[in-house]
């Protein structure tokens, strides 16, 4: 059986594999040591009572000859389908049809798999630091050339640093496909309506598409920022867009997420013809997929309820708190920090111009504090570190303590 080297050759481990074992060997050597927890971004609060309510009477429904469900449809359930177009879409003037929507098990499974609708050629943007899954993904399908010195020789790098306050340049080479996360993973940051709108131009101009990465919606609070690409004018016509329950409702352990692909958008065949990516990815996720169960469903449906939404915001609003304590702390520390006002990540320069996982084993060993370091997202993530909002407040309190106080 010959393998798929792309797979094999893939370089190092997982970013967070390699912070695990880290923590862990930390963690047999000290077993004393109260490590807090601030890498993963994995949510902590609990459920939504209510939305476990309706996901618990789902279940036991299908334990009964009226409430039970087989297959559910490909596309997702209509129910959910209709809620998520009426309040996250209509009800702020943009308009989709329903079968513009595709329910899945997560952004994270859409973002990996959307790449297989681009031809093998493709040339892939990519901000820089970028959440993993866009790079893995293309070049587990052997799209992004050889992987020299940090970098994909066939990708196009838009450094997103301190430097240029978060906003990466336009690609300065063909791209076929740029990828945006937004709120950002990693670095909290957000695009106004104006800068991303720079983005949709070129992508209208230049033939391209835009994967818009949404996960993050959810924590946006100031005006100007958009919680949909589609809010944008043009952006129908060039934009796929992945949004996700995992973040907005604490869905990480339940498994729930949408995307986005108007009819509009279009790639090129071989013979320059027109093809409707919503055509190829119902085709395409037809075969590959038996859809999304009921109760997880029924459960997301829930978060849409006046009651859903009550409960749901309040652990945003928790998270963002959490946020503003790291903020203010390391600030008044005298560090340089970013991000934590739309978004649940804090992004800190190293102090002395550290190297990240330096600092990532000084921060373990001297605060027995865990964050992740920016190298692990790309290039220009070097000399940053990220922290999340996701714990407690008193371990968001305390963590951020420590960081000032072994400076
Ligand atoms: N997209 C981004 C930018 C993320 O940071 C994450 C999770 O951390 C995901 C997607 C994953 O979402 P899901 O849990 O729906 O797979």
């Amino acid at each position: 059986m010959k393998i798929n080297s792309s797979i094999a050759t893939l370089p190092g481990s997982y970013l967070f594999a390699e912070i695990a074992s880290r923590v862990s060997a930390f963690e047999e050597a000290h077993p004393d040591a109260q490590v807090l927890r601030l890498g993963i971004g994995d949510v902590t609060r609990p459920l939504s009572p209510y939305v476990a309510r309706k996901f618990a009477d789902a279940a036991l429904g299908m334990a009964t000859q009226e409430g039970f469900r087989g297959y559910p449809p490909g596309e997702g359930y209509a129910f959910l389908v209709e809620k998520i177009n009426r309040h996250d879409y209509s009800s702020r003037g943009v308009s989709l049809k329903d079968s513009e929507i595709f329910i899945s098990d997560g952004a994270k499974t859409d973002a990996a798999a959307i790449q297989e609708l681009f031809s093998q050629d493709a040339v892939i943007a990519l901000t820089d630091p970028v959440y993993p899954v866009y790079v893995d993904s293309n070049a587990m399908a052997g799209r992004l050339g050889e992987y020299v010195d940090g970098k994909w020789t066939r990708a196009v790098y838009l450094p997103a640093t301190a430097e240029n306050d978060f906003e990466p340049p336009l690609p300065d080479k063909k791209a076929d496909v740029l990828y945006l996360c937004y709120p950002n993973n990693p670095t909290g940051t957000v695009l106004t309506r104006t800068q991303l709108k720079k983005y949709v131009d070129w992508a209208r101009e230049n033939d391209a598409l835009i994967i818009f990465d949404a996960a993050y919606k959810a924590f946006v609070t100031s005006d100007d920022i958009p919680l949909s690409i589609y809010e944008i004018e043009g952006a129908k016509d060039v934009a796929i867009e992945c949004c996700s329950f995992s973040k907005t409702a604490g869905f990480t352990g339940v498994r729930c997420a949408y995307t986005v692909i108007p009819h509009s958008v279009m790639g090129l065949d071989g013979n320059g013809e027109k093809v409707s990516l919503n055509r190829m990815w119902k085709r395409r996720t037809g075969s590959k997929n038996n859809g999304v169960s009921y109760p997880v469903q029924a459960a997301a449906a829930a978060v849409y309820d006046t009651k859903g939404q009550e409960e749901t915001r309040q652990n945003i609003r928790y998270y963002l708190d959490n946020a503003g304590v790291i903020l203010d702390t390391l600030r008044k520390g005298g560090l340089s920090v970013y991000g934590g006002v739309d978004a649940p990540y804090i992004w800190m320069r190293t102090p002395d111009n550290m190297p990240s996982w330096n600092f990532f084993d000084f921060l373990l060993n001297k605060a027995h504090v865990v964050g992740t370091p920016g190298a692990g997202f790309g290039p220009c993530g070097e000399g940053y570190f990220r922290l999340t909002a996701f714990g407690s407040r008193e371990s968001a309190a305390e963590a951020s303590a420590r960081i000032i106080g072994i400076l």
